[in-house]
């Protein structure tokens, strides 16, 4: 084996031919010069040989994956060749994209440490400072999901997700069937969802989506309707818990402030006690909320409600659903309570998007899984300062394309 064969073997060159190389010590960089190795002079576009008609004097630089403590940089003066077909262009590049500074295989090792780690350390391995780990990491992406399309739409979910502090909101599209995230856009409000249903799915993939399911906000439920005529919508059950939690701290809430020092020291701790699910309560939880009947009425009586408003979810025949959803309401109203009147008005008001949850079942639960994982991607960057950052990490991690596997196959070793 020659000297040659075996950097070429050690360092995994695979298509390219090493000339001659160059160590610059004070910075720990590796010089290669190389060439395309039986396949050079081909036309990018059909992947023919041409004729070749000069060489460029400017040489190209590519970054390639670091060595033993040592960055790699290929340094090669393309040619250009005429194509019988594409006339005059830049020869193929067979170790990097078109107009890509780095390689295929630094490009692979770049999406797969993010994927794990925070930008920042995958900084550190690569040897390049961080603001550049998210700008390359942006432009990959970008080319990898330019141009594709969404393909079988059938159920969707969609939820707000916030990824700054100060409250900068990104409208998130769910394929709730496989499920992944299709689509990431800015604000939460009606235009973004229009602009999805709008400028990402034709007429007829808007038809095919069957299934819906997302909160209660106007604006969602509104442009779901409107774009997609064949939509059976859901409200989503988690949602729907939430907002009668909510309805029920108004009350404690309410109680607190009228109530004197002594009072207060029975309301003490009692927040997330109320909001436990039946299922997870201990039998001192049980003891302590049986006692609040004698200590605070209200508070109790609105507790109650909410308590046996978590039958619902169990039913599986739709008319026992509806009857005791009918009698639950009309208890609710009787209990004089304000804020659990205007709960019982949002679910009258969208009672026919939440029965369809007796037969479909349909909740943004495989969302929810989905978002934690999108949380975590965030914790680690602690937050994100564009959406652009953002949509990148919710793409390289849930996203509906597998971003690492576009890369050429033999290059994807790290
Ligand atoms: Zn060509």
């Amino acid at each position: 084996m020659t000297v040659n064969k075996f950097i070429r073997k050690l360092l995994n060159l695979k298509g390219l031919f090493v000339a001659d190389f160059s160590f610059r010590f004070r910075a720990r960089e590796l010089h290669l010069w190389v060439k395309p190795h039986k396949n050079g002079s081909l036309c990018p576009h059909c992947k023919r040989r041409g004729r070749i008609i000069r060489t460029m004097d400017k040489p190209r630089i590519w970054r390639d994956l670091p060595v033993c403590g040592w960055s790699v940089f290929l340094w090669y003066h393309p040619r250009e060749v005429f194509c019988p077909v594409h006339r005059r262009v830049q020869e193929d590049i067979p170790w990097a994209d078109a107009y890509a500074r780095i390689t295929y295989r630094f490009e692979y090792a770049l999406l797969v440490y993010c994927q794990l780690m925070a930008q920042k350390a995958a900084s550190k391995i690569l040897h390049i400072p961080k603001s550049t780990v998210s700008d390359l990491l942006h432009r990959t992406i970008m080319r990898i999901r330019d141009g594709h399309r969404i393909r079988g739409l059938k159920c969707i979910g969609i939820d707000e997700i916030s990824y700054a502090k100060g409250h900068k909101y990104a409208t998130v599209v769910y394929d709730l069937d496989r499920p992944c995230v299709v689509w990431v856009g800015p604000g939460k409000g009606r235009e973004t969802i229009d602009d999805f249903f709008t400028a990402q799915l034709s007429t007829y993939q808007r038809k095919q989506i069957k299934w819906a399911c997302c909160d209660m906000s106007q604006a969602y439920i509104g442009a779901i309707e409107e774009h997609c005529p064949n939509a059976q919508l859901v409200l989503d059950r988690f949602h729907i818990a939430k907002a009668l939690n909510e309805a029920l701290d108004e009350v404690r809430k309410e109680q607190w402030r009228n109530a004197s020092g002594d009072q207060r020291k029975t309301l003490k701790g009692l927040r997330w006690l109320l909001f436990k699910h039946s299922s997870n309560r201990s039998k001192k939880d049980s003891r302590i909320l049986n006692a609040l009947g004698k200590a605070n009425r209200r508070i109790h009586r609105a507790w109650v409600l909410k308590d046996e408003f978590e039958q619902f979810w169990q039913y599986q025949a739709l008319w026992a659903a509806k009857r005791f959803l009918k009698g639950w309401m009309t208890t609710a109203l009787k209990s004089r309570l304000e804020p659990i009147r205007k709960f019982v008005e949002t679910l009258r008001r969208n009672l026919h998007r939440i029965l369809p949850f007796i037969e479909t079942r349909l909740t943004n639960a495989p969302a929810e899984g989905l978002n934690r994982i999108i949380r975590m991607t965030k914790n680690r960057a602690s937050g994100y300062r564009t959406l652009d950052a953002f949509s990148d990490m919710i793409f390289l991690t849930v996203g509906d394309v597998d971003i690492p596997a576009q890369i050429p196959a033999k290059f994807r070793s790290i």
